[in-house]
């Protein structure tokens, strides 16, 4: 098993397989763009499972794909049934905007992925485009349901909880959750990277959500985690509904004390936590053609950098961000 210097089990690797995307999130990218990597400047599928598997041999066993849009990324599905067949990894999930979801659902299923996170922000057709700015809510809903068609288990719906944008659409997400298997977890906006000073004023408390919710609907608190992928989201079953409704609150009420994460962006950097900005190079050494033991000792490395907590704090009018932008990182 994996620790830290805190002495928490590092046993969870999000990996941005590239940091490109099909949309531009008003709080996520940067309006006019990113300059984006070139294909020789990220990690190649090759790379990235050399890692995974270092890893997984030294304790891990969760992985989540993300990116940028990690669905765009040429061959997605043959990278999921090779990183399936990793023995000891026992929890692969993925996190998708939907977009491309349709048509590939089924085949990433059949590869192996079991468990699907998807970013929606509103299920208003103009908002949604005005917030992605451009994208088509239609699309992600048929790719909701091209998840569920295909068996995905569990279905969580993503929602950044945006004041004065989508508070007044909660109880419309409250209803899927009613309607719907599925867990709809609502996340506090991080003040990541410059990106956000178009959303600075926007931060809603998950308190305010969860208590406009329970005018409405009962909720009773799910305990213990139900599954290996279930992360620091504080869950609710809602009385009489087929769906669960999650908050995450990383600024309101940090969970670092439980963190059990590393990040590998796609430039083949390891962080130890998202909002500071110490990175481990895996890059160059990959290239080289390094030995495992290299590999772990630079994950050991990665590891020891983990602090006891971020420095986010709502009430902080001078944030202290990390310099990347949240895509690309790997949200
Ligand atoms: N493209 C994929 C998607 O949209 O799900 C994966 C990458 S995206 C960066 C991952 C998640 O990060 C999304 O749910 C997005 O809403 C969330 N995110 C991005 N910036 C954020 C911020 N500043 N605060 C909170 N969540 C953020």
């Amino acid at each position: 098993m994996l620790h830290d210097t805190y002495q928490r089990t590092i046993n969870y690797l999000r990996v941005s397989i590239t940091d490109r995307c099909n949309l531009r999130c008003e709080y996520c990218r940067p309006k006019e763009g990113v300059s984006l990597k070139g294909h020789e400047d990220i990690l190649s599928y090759e790379d990235i499972l050399r890692v995974i598997s270092a890893a997984v041999r030294m304790g891990l066993i969760k992985v989540r794909l993300t990116g940028g849009e990690p669905l765009l990324r040429r061959d997605f599905v043959d990278f999921v049934s090779r990183l399936a067949k990793i023995e000891g990894l026992q929890d692969i999930s993925l996190t998708t905007n939907g977009i491309l979801l349709e048509n590939m659902a089924e085949a990433i299923y059949k590869a192996g992925l079991r468990r699907v996170n998807i970013s929606l922000d509103s299920m208003n057709p103009d908002r949604y485009r005005e917030i992605t700015r451009g994208g088509d809510l239609k699309s992600v809903l048929r790719g909701i349901a091209a998840a569920e068609k295909a068996g995905f288990s569990p279905i969580k719906i993503n929602v950044v909880a945006i004041k004065g944008f989508n508070d007044d659409e909660v109880l419309d997400f409250a209803r899927l959750a009613a309607n719907k298997p599925f867990q709809i977890r609502f996340i506090e906006l991080m003040p990541i990277s410059e990106v956000n000073t178009a959303t600075q004023g926007c931060f809603l408390p998950m308190s305010v959500l969860r208590n406009k919710i329970m005018e409405h609907y009962q909720l009773e608190p799910l305990g213990k985690k139900k599954f290996i992928s279930d992360g620091p989201a504080e869950i609710y079953r809602l009385s009489g509904g087929l769906g669960e409704i999650g908050f995450i609150h990383p600024v309101s009420s940090h969970f670092c004390a439980t963190c059990n994460r590393l990040r590998l962006t796609a430039d083949g950097k390891l962080r130890a936590c998202l909002l500071r900005d110490e990175e481990i190079d895996l890059k160059k050494p990959l290239s080289a053609s390094c030995d495992d033991d290299v590999l772990q000792d630079l994950i050991s490395q990665a590891i020891l950098l983990k602090p006891a907590h971020h420095d986010l704090d709502c009430t902080d009018r001078h944030l202290k961000k990390c310099h990347r932008d949240m895509s690309d990182i790997g949200g």
